[in-house]
């Protein structure tokens, strides 16, 4: 069995596949124990190994390795928050981000939205990275949903394990792509309330197999 370390590269490798981060932007963490592992500060994925993962305790302090990705705030604070958390991605994937730049919510233009927990994407107020600020107004924005974007950021995934996460982060870059689609042509329909009540009825019936879904 591959180690939590292992899984964190493997991920980070995947984030950059699936063309959701390029360079140093994005980071990813798995909970830990009583605490956390988090890619680290300023190192290019290809750089990475599994020994790069900084371990730390939910209070900010580095138990292992060297500096943590300075978005370790929110990393930190969605795991004392969300018992149900296993995993955070976070990424500045170019259609998610677009539409952070533009601070917009992502509406139900598409029934595959209720997968992150709710009828929307909610776009999280803009401050600057790694501050304790962020952090909390993107507590406010995941609050009962799965996914959130970041004004003038990117945007962050959560799961109960990596795969999970990872997995929300390319369904949310892949509907913010066709919400930005769907702008340039004209306005696109929003599916109702009572619709999206009906795909989370049927959602709750269906569950994917995990391999090759
Ligand atoms: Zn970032």
């Amino acid at each position: 069995m591959r180690s939590a370390r292992e899984e964190l590269l493997e991920t980070s490798r995947l984030m950059v596949e699936r063309d959701l981060n390029r360079g140093t932007t994005g980071n990813a963490s798995v909970r830990d124990g009583a605490g956390l592992l988090v890619t680290p500060s300023a190192v290019p994925v290809a750089a990475m190994t599994p020994e790069s993962m900084v371990r730390m305790d939910l209070s900010g302090r580095v138990l292992e390795g060297g500096k943590p990705s300075t978005e370790w705030r929110f990393h930190r604070d969605i795991y004392q928050a969300r018992p149900e958390i296993g995993a955070v991605v976070h990424a500045h994937s170019p259609f998610a981000t677009t539409l952070a730049c533009l601070r917009r919510d992502v509406p139900a233009v598409h029934y595959m939205i209720a997968m992150a927990g709710g009828d929307t994407i909610r776009c999280a107020p803009y401050s600057v990275f790694g501050e304790q600020r962020l952090s909390d107004d993107a507590l406010e924005a995941l609050r009962d949903r799965k996914a959130c974007l970041l004004a003038n950021h990117g945007m962050i995934a959560l799961g109960h394990d990596l795969p999970d996460a990872l997995s929300v982060a390319v369904e949310v870059e892949s509907l913010c792509e066709i919400y930005w689609r769907a702008l340039q042509v004209g306005e696109p329909h929003i599916l109702s309330a009572a619709q999206m009540d009906e795909v989370r009825r049927k959602f709750a019936d269906y569950k994917p197999r995990r391999a090759g879904n």
